[in-house]
């Protein structure tokens, strides 16, 4: 894809990282009531030749723990060292979500419906305007790592901007297993990221506070396609995959009833129209509401919850068709 090609040093938090060098900056952000300065870890490689700047960040949702993991094996196997242009790595952004085991801040606000955020604001608007004013300006492409929420796994996908063709591009060099186009959220960092002119693409893959192997290493592989498409690595020893599977339709399945959720589809499968993805019970056997595909498509994430209320969010699936 077209980058522009600029030779640049990054400054962030006032470090000055030149061209061939790397550094770990921690941008601080507050404190804990005993004291403790909370301050977020910046990675920034700057690679000797010119070429584009990626962000690449995860725990934006402080328990989406998958992205953490992700991004710490790859510092661990010196996955950012770069021939060109920069990346710079944000393992954790919600350190307070993060320690608290929680997606939000402790007052319960979602640095993730923050942004751009205030100086003045509340700590997650605080955070999202520390964010978007020393690191956005600086980067040229975004990589945001999340899992589902609460207990839905999400089976490695990533979500892109049908407003910006360059967020489409990033996500066919990403080649998740699947990709697909949702709409921008009001104070959501894809939709900054967008108005600031920053291709964005959010790579969901697993749940919250669950390590899961095979969402690690297709976040690994993403991150080094894109980096290999740029040049900034070299694209020989990147594991073949089956290209990406592009959804054009998604749809939620809700329980139909309250009770006993049980799945009998994997994620990540193709499924047929009216094939039988799983069933909710009640607890004395009496009732069992089988649960069926609307259309064909692919189960692309599925509630692992086991008690479930009629309405909750049981299965997302997409298909090839636009309808
Ligand atoms: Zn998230």
């Amino acid at each position: 894809m077209d980058v522009d090609e600029e030779n640049k040093t990054i400054t962030i938090n006032g470090e000055v990282i030149s061209p061939g060098q790397n550094s770990l900056v921690r941008i601080g952000i507050s404190r804990l009531p005993t004291g403790t300065l909370i301050d977020i870890p910046v990675h920034v490689f700057n690679g000797k030749k010119a070429g584009p700047t990626v962000l690449v960040q995860a725990g934006l949702h402080g328990d989406e723990i998958n992205g953490v993991e992700t991004l710490r094996r790859m510092l661990q196997e010196n996955a950012f060292n770069i021939k060109k242009g920069a990346v710079i790595v944000v393992p954790i952004l919600n350190i307070f979500g993060f320690i608290h085991f929680s997606r939000d801040v402790p007052d319960g606000k979602d640095v993730n419906r923050s942004f751009p955020g205030t100086r003045a604001g509340s700590l997650a608007s605080r955070i999202a305007h520390t964010y978007t004013s020393e690191i956005l300006p600086q980067v040229d492409f975004g990589i945001d790592l999340h899992t589902g929420g609460s207990q839905r796994h999400n089976f490695p996908q990533i979500r892109y901007s049908a407003e910006d063709a360059k967020s489409k591009e990033l996500a066919e060099v990403f080649n998740a297993p699947f990709h697909f186009a949702s709409r921008q959220i009001n104070g959501s960092f894809r939709k900054t990221t967008f108005k600031m002119g920053i291709p964005t693409i959010v790579f969901e893959a697993g749940e919250s506070m669950r390590f899961d192997e095979n969402s690690i290493q297709k976040g690994m592989e993403g991150i080094q396609n894109v980096m290999g498409e740029f040049g900034m690595i070299s694209k020989k020893g990147l594991a073949k995959q089956k290209p990406s599977i592009h959804l054009n339709h998604t749809r939620w399945i809700r329980a139909p009833r309250a009770g006993m959720f049980v799945p009998e589809v994997d994620n990540g499968k193709l499924v047929t129209k009216g094939q039988i993805l799983g069933l909710v019970t009640d607890t004395y056997a009496k009732k069992n509401k089988k649960i069926k595909a609307p259309f064909e498509g692919y189960v692309f994430c599925i509630n692992n919850q086991a008690v479930v209320n009629q309405g909750d969010a049981l299965f997302h699936i997409g298909s090839l068709n636009t309808k």
